[in-house]
Parts: structure tokens; C-alpha cells; sequence
């Protein structure tokens, strides 16, 4: 494809993404947009963390001079670096470069048209100096960071005064939910998990959790679609991260009928073996220890790309009370049970296949929701299996299936169709 015809391409995709021809070559994993925009985009090649406890100093080689912004977030201490959308080209190893004040690093896509670098550090900092060079004297553009300890309560007032200014949070689901006026058919909202900086967990082999379940959702929407019966949205398309939050909003603003997170776990190194399916909903009180360990690691997903969480209402104990006088916890658990029912003869399933745990993205009030952990990418069998395009036809259908026979006595309830 020549240069003129990617710009062309990048022009109409928006259009055609919001269209059932777009949707659909997405669907068979065409996707223009992505493709033909990383050719384009600044390069970020190389990244260094300098200096010691006293004055850290990180800088980004760059492609070419760009914007940036960067604030600190408290609990745990980060500092985060948000840009325009660049195309990450360093070491797989590169975040975990460990020195003076900044304990490791991520980077990714944030939402389309940004990208950002989220900085663990090891106490509270201050940011010195944050500034963008451009290139000179054979030395390629750069970002420059200067970091300096402060205390806990100067670190606290900068925030507060930081969030006086309006700053870039709108991350918005990278799809909009299909509205068809006067289509009654129900909304199955599919949630891949993490994405864009947030990778989820990872196989030893490299897998990325958030590129599999993503993968394992278009599978699953295709299934769902084909027989007519429901429409789908997903709330991200693409490799893009989405806050838990915004997640449960997209749910509820488009008026779901079932909301089902797709991720896959891990078991952190020597804490054993584990393998199979488990389906989780929500619970104040985790099943076990297990499923208590889980949904702190899938809760931490803000945390780790850098989202300020200081405007979120409420804990997941103050929206259960309210969730304990609907319908919608009896519903999930019905899916859930559906759900473990159809798996067990196309997956492998957890010794325990139904848990329930605090996940915040369960937390919708009115949209029965359940979290689909499809197996353990710790765990070398239940990988193949995972990344087997057979396997994933397999447990899509039965989900699929899980489906029709959850909506199947509400449809004929409505006179369906
Ligand atoms: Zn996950």
C-alpha cells in the first residue's frame, strides 16, 4: 500500500468503524485504523532512568519532538506522563529498569490518539522539570523528567492543587454500543479486560492477557451474531485501555441485558498449580482465598495505567447493599450457573468453577454481570488450549450457548423474535 492511500485510509476509517461494514472487518481482524496509523506516528526508541535517591532523571529518545504532560497520583506514589499517541518501540524488559526513585514503568495506549507512561516511585516525589527537546546536534528528540523527593503532606497539596486544572480524562469506551432505533433485541455487552498500557497478566512465553481475551471476545461476538438474536457491543475493540469504572458506565448507558468480562488468570510463581475455567460474580465476601487474590490483581487495573481514582464514588461493600434489593445478583448467578454448566463439556474447568469475589467491574446495579476467567496462562496445558483458535470457537459456542438459554424463557416471555 502506497503512503497516499494510508492517509486515505486513515481519513474514512473513522467512518467506516461506525459502520456495520467497519464493524464487521474488524471483526475478522482487518483493522485499517491501527495499521496505517503506526506508520505515521512518533517512535519512541529508547528510555533510560538516571541519577540516585536525591534526583532521578527519566528521559524518552524520540522520533520527534512532541507534547507532554505529567502529574503525580498518591496510593500507590506514581507519576504519569500522558502524550500524544506514539508508537512504543523499546526492549520487552524496558519498564523494569529500576533506579533511584522509580521503582519500574509502563507504557501504552490509553485511548486512541494518546498514549502514556505510568511511573511506580518509591515514595512521594516531586516533579522538577518535565519538558520535550527536539533534536539536535545528532542527538535524536527528547522527554526529559527530573524527579526529587518530597514529603507525604507536600506531595498531597501539589495533587489537590494539580486537580484544580482540568486534565485529560475523558477515556471513553472505543466503541460506541449499536443503536438501533426500535430493535428490541437484548444488548450482550462483552468486556475483554485490560488492554492499550495495561496488559494484564502474562505467559512466561510472552502472551498478553489483554491481547488474548481480546482475541477470544471478537470469537465470542461473532458467535453471538450470527443468530440474529442479540445485539453486541464491545467495551473495547481495539488495544486500548478503559477504566473498570467506564466500563460499567458503558454497561448501564446503553441499557445491557448481560454484562461478561472476559480475562485470563495467573498464579503468581510458586504459589502452585491451577488450571480450568471459573466463572465469578459478585460478592462483598470472596469464596475463597484464591478468589479474593483475584479480584484485588483485576481491581488494581486503574491503578496500574495511571487513572485517578479520588473521584470514584463508593466501595464495592456500599454498592452491594444497594445490589441486594434487585433481581440483578439472583440474575448473574443464573448466568453464571448456565454458564459453568455449558463449559463443562467444551473447557476445562476450575476444581471450584463458580466463585464470587469484590470485582469492580461487576458493579453495575442494574445489568446482571459475571467476570469469565477462561483459564491459567501460568499454567503451560490450559495456555495451548487458550491460544488454540479451535478451543476458542469451542467455548465461545458454549457461551454462546449459556446465552440462549439464559434470554431463552425472557424472549418467549416477550413475544420474541
Ligand atoms: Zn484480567
Amino acid at each position: 500500500m502506497t503512503v497516499r492511500a494510508i492517509a486515505i485510509v486513515c481519513a474514512i476509517s473513522a467512518a467506516v468503524l461506525a459502520s456495520p461494514a467497519g464493524r464487521a472487518a474488524e471483526r475478522t481482524g482487518a483493522l485499517p485504523k491501527q495499521a496505517a496509523a503506526a506508520e505515521s506516528l512518533p517512535a519512541a526508541t529508547d528510555v533510560r532512568v538516571g541519577g540516585d535517591d536525591k534526583q532521578t532523571r527519566f528521559v524518552v529518545d524520540l522520533s520527534q519532538k512532541i507534547d507532554l504532560t505529567a502529574f503525580t497520583l498518591a496510593d500507590p506514589y506514581r507519576v504519569v506522563i500522558d502524550l500524544p499517541q506514539v508508537a512504543f518501540q523499546l526492549s520487552a524488559k524496558a519498564g523494569e529498569q529500576s533506579r533511584g526513585l522509580v521503582k519500574a514503568f509502563r507504557y501504552g495506549l490509553i485511548m486512541q490518539g494518546g498514549s502514556r507512561i505510568v511511573l511506580d516511585t518509591k515514595g512521594p516525589v516531586r516533579i522538577d522539570k518535565a519538558f520535550a527537546l527536539a533534536a539536535v546536534d545528532g542527538q535524536p528528540a527528547r522527554l526529559v523528567l527530573d524527579l526529587t523527593p518530597i514529603d507525604r503532606a507536600s506531595f498531597l497539596r501539589t495533587i489537590s492543587l494539580e486537580n484544580r486544572s482540568p486534565r485529560v480524562s475523558s477515556v471513553k469506551p472505543s466503541e460506541a454500543a449499536p443503536k438501533v432505533a426500535g430493535d428490541a433485541r437484548p444488548l450482550i455487552v462483552l468486556d475483554p479486560g485490560h488492554g492499550g498500557i495495561d496488559n494484564g497478566t502474562k505467559a512466561a512465553s510472552g502472551e498478553l492477557e489483554k491481547d488474548l481475551v481480546l482475541q477470544f471476545a471478537h470469537t465470542l461476538r461473532a458467535r453471538l451474531e450470527s443468530a440474529g438474536k442479540y445485539r453486541v457491543a464491545m467495551t473495547r475493540s481495539d488495544d486500548t485501555f478503559i477504566p473498570l469504572a467506564e466500563r460499567v458506565r458503558f454497561a448501564r448507558a446503553h441499557g445491557a441485558a448481560l454484562f461478561v468480562s472476559i480475562h485470563a488468570d495467573a498464579i503468581p510463581r510458586g504459589e502452585g498449580q491451577a488450571e480450568g475455567a471459573t466463572v465469578y460474580t459478585l460478592s462483598e465476601n470472596a469464596s475463597d482465598a484464591e478468589a479474593a487474590r483475584l479480584a484485588e490483581a483485576e481491581n488494581r487495573a486503574d491503578v496500574i495505567a495511571g487513572v485517578d481514582l479520588t473521584a470514584e464514588p463508593g466501595d464495592v461493600a456500599n454498592i452491594l447493599v444497594d445490589l441486594a434489593q434487585r433481581e440483578t445478583k439472583t440474575y448473574s448467578a443464573q448466568f453464571a450457573k448456565l454458564a459453568v454448566g455449558e463449559l463443562k463439556s467444551t473447557a476445562r474447568l476450575h476444581k471450584h468453577p463458580m466463585k464470587a469475589a469484590g470485582f469492580k467491574v461487576l458493579t453495575a446495579p442494574d445489568v446482571p454481570s459475571v467476570l469469565v476467567e477462561l483459564g491459567y496462562m501460568s499454567t503451560k496445558d490450559d495456555l495451548k488450549l487458550l491460544t488454540s483458535t479451535a478451543w476458542q470457537g469451542k467455548t465461545a459456542a458454549a457461551l454462546a450457548q449459556a446465552v440462549d438459554s439464559y434470554f431463552a424463557p425472557r424472549l418467549a416471555g416477550a413475544g420474541g423474535n
